[in-house]
Parts: structure tokens; sequence; C-alpha cells
């Protein structure tokens, strides 16, 4: 019987062990442990990293798309058009900025922003637009940005799930006007604990942040506007500096196990997950869909296979969003891609045989039926 983890955290920690406990002592012994030189050594390697001129180290991804918001001139009576297929956080986010989210339908082969979707919600109150990079797949990035430029709508990119990922050889966070992401451990890039950033092309929205992250401080004591406690700590900015140059080499690791999958799943009644052929995939997780999603879980767990549904129920039809409005069978695409998505096993330390079994699985499944 097979034991095979969703995904398995400690391997990242095992893989980089030396590194990661040089780095660690030299942040608990430095005596300096909040806002200090390994989190400004971590912003400058990721701004350069992302190709934009600034990183802000904030306390989480969900922060990071509330402050970038904000950053951007979000507020109250504004609209945000955003899709309901995403993390709650994303949500959540938006309306913590004091906005209104307008969740929009996604294209369904990517499971991404639908242009067309976004184009017929603007209104004239519409202020800024959230296209997630969702499983690691860029959005579609060439048509969002014309129609948000065209009726001057700001850009923030949630890059929660798409650390490195690429639209025609750039990577996605330098794409719009400003760009979240989070740190938490399971994500491409993660730290031991909470953390997020935005970046921006902008260096009057990186003032705004890095006043917006502590108190709305101008200087010390002197708050400009009002603000918030959100800050990226040494410890996880020092993990971050030796995770982030082995980002690249992990990303290509995700992306050879998923080629695995595709070339072995090939033929089995499932819908394997696309890639735009502009889009550099990062594969934050790889996620079929079929229609007997329920059925199909169940046989893996009963084989030690661990999987996940990323997200069962979209957020507009969660109850804590219900004062939204969305009746079931507003958006479509999102409602049948939840009743079918499945995410496999991966991670950048998955040993390719869990493919394989994986694999193996799956077919005797379909063999059954
Ligand atoms: C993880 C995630 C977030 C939130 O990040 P946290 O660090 O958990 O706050 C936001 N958006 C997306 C798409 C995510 O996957």
């Amino acid at each position: 019987m097979s034991q095979i983890p969703f995904v398995d955290l400690k391997a990242a920690y095992e893989a980089h062990q030396a590194e990661l406990d040089t780095a660690v002592t030299r942040a608990v012994a430095s005596g300096w442990y909040i806002l200090g030189p390994e989190v400004a050594a971590f912003e400058a390697a990721f701004a350069a990293y992302c190709g934009v001129a600034q990183a802000v180290g904030v306390a989480s991804g969900t922060d990071a798309v509330l402050l970038g918001l904000r950053a951007l001139g979000v507020g109250p009576g504004d609209e945000v058009i955003s899709v309901a297929h995403t993390a709650v956080a994303t949500i959540a986010a938006i309306e913590l900025a004091g906005a209104k989210p307008v969740l929009v339908d996604v294209d369904p082969a990517t499971l991404t922003l639908d242009p067309a979707q976004l184009a017929a919600a603007i209104t004239s109150r519409t202020k800024a637009v959230v296209p997630v990079h969702l499983y690691g797949h860029p959005a579609d990035m060439a048509a969002i940005l014309p129609l948000a430029r065209q009726h001057g709508l700001a850009v923030l990119e949630d890059c929660a799930q798409a650390h490195g990922a690429t639209v025609n050889g750039q990577r996605v966070g330098g794409l719009g006007d400003a760009a979240a992401f989070s740190f938490y451990p399971t994500k491409n890039l993660g730290a031991l604990g909470d953390g997020g950033a935005v970046i921006t092309r902008h260096d009057d929205v990186a003032e705004r942040l890095r006043q917006l992250r502590q108190y709305g401080w101008r200087e010390r004591y002197i708050s400009d506007v009002a603000g918030y406690n959100s800050r990226l700590d040494e410890l996880q900015a020092a993990i971050l500096r030796v995770k982030l140059a082995h980002l690249d080499a992990d990303n290509g690791r995700r992306q050879q196990l998923a080629a695995r999958y595709h070339q072995q799943l090939a033929g089995l009644p499932v819908q394997l997950p696309p890639v735009r052929p502009s889009a550099g995939h990062v594969f934050h997780l790889y996620v079929i869909q079929c229609n007997q999603r329920d059925e199909l879980a169940v046989f893996l767990k009963e084989w030690g296979i661990g999987t996940a549904v990323h997200y069962p129920v979209p957020v507009h039809l969660q109850p804590a969003y219900a004062h939204l409005g969305y009746a079931p069978g507003s958006l479509p695409h999102t409602e049948r891609a939840a009743g079918r998505i499945l995410s496999l096993p991966l991670y950048a330390h998955m040993p390719d045989e869990h493919v394989d079994v994986v694999s193996g699985v799956l077919a005797e499944f379909f063999l059954r039926r």
C-alpha cells in the first residue's frame, strides 16, 4: 500500500537544511527581528527576480492584496473586479480595503479570469481589476491589460500561486501596476510561517506601501494615513533569501513532474491542465477535471494517495459572501469546475515514482468503471 502525501513541507526543509539552519541562526543571533537588513536584502533580491523596481514585505498574501489595493487608491465606493474561482483571501482583501468585489466567470480551459466577462462587468465605479494567476498559470494578461488601460483601471495581479510564472518570457507581477505575493509555506516560494510581499514598478506606490504596513508612518511616530501593522519579520526574510535562490530549480522540477503526469494520464477520460502558448506555467498545483471527481478522490485515498480540491465552493456561493447577491448558476464555468476539479500530489521535492503510482491508480479507477 502506497503512502503518497498531497504535499510534504518537510522535504523542502531537508533539501536545504544546512543553508536554512545557517540563515535562521544568523537572524536569531542578530538581535534585530522586524524590518531590518534581512527584509531589505530579500526585498531587493525579490524585486530583481521579478524584474521590477520595488518589493515591500508584508505579513501575508491577504495583506499584500489589501495593502496593494489601498496603495493604488482603492477604497470605499469603489468596485474591484475579480473571479469567484480563487482563494477566498483574494475577495476578503478587496472587502477589507472597503471596496465592493464584483465577481466574474473564468474561461473554462485555464480557469482564470475571462477577459470578455471583465469587459462586460466594468461600470463607472470600477477602480481596479485583480487577475489571479491560479494554480501557477498566468491569467490572459494580453487581453486584460489593454482593457484596463482603456477604462483607466488599476491592475493588481494576485501572484500568490505563481512565483516565477511568465507571459512571453516576462515574469508575472511586473505586468500590472502592482502585484501581491504570499509566502505561505505551501506556495512555490514558501516561508516557514506567514509572509507576503507587494511588488510594483511605481516608486510612489511603493512609498505608500511602506507607510501602510507600519501604522501609516511617514516617519517614526508620525502617521500620514490610517495604516496597519503588516510587516515581514527578519526570520522569515532570512529563510526566503535561501528559498528564492532555489525557486527556479524548484519550479523546473514542478514542470518536470507535471510533464510526467501529462504523459502518463494521456488517454484517460480526464481533462488535463492546459498551458497557453505564451505562458510559463509553474504548476503550484496540478489540477485535473473529471465528472467522477468525488469517487476518484475516495478511490485514491483508499490507495493512500492524498488529493485536494482548490476550491470546492466558489467565493460567490460562500455563506460569508451571500450579501454580494449572486445566485447559484450566475457563474456557470466557475460552478461547473468546482464540481470537477481535483489537485493531484505535486511539490518540488516529490520523487518521479509518486507520479507513476498516482497515474497507475488513476488508470485502475477508470478500468473498473
Ligand atoms: C494563498 C493565497 C492568498 C492568501 O495568502 P495568505 O498568505 O494565506 O494570506 C491569496 N490569493 C491566492 C490566490 C492564494 O492562493
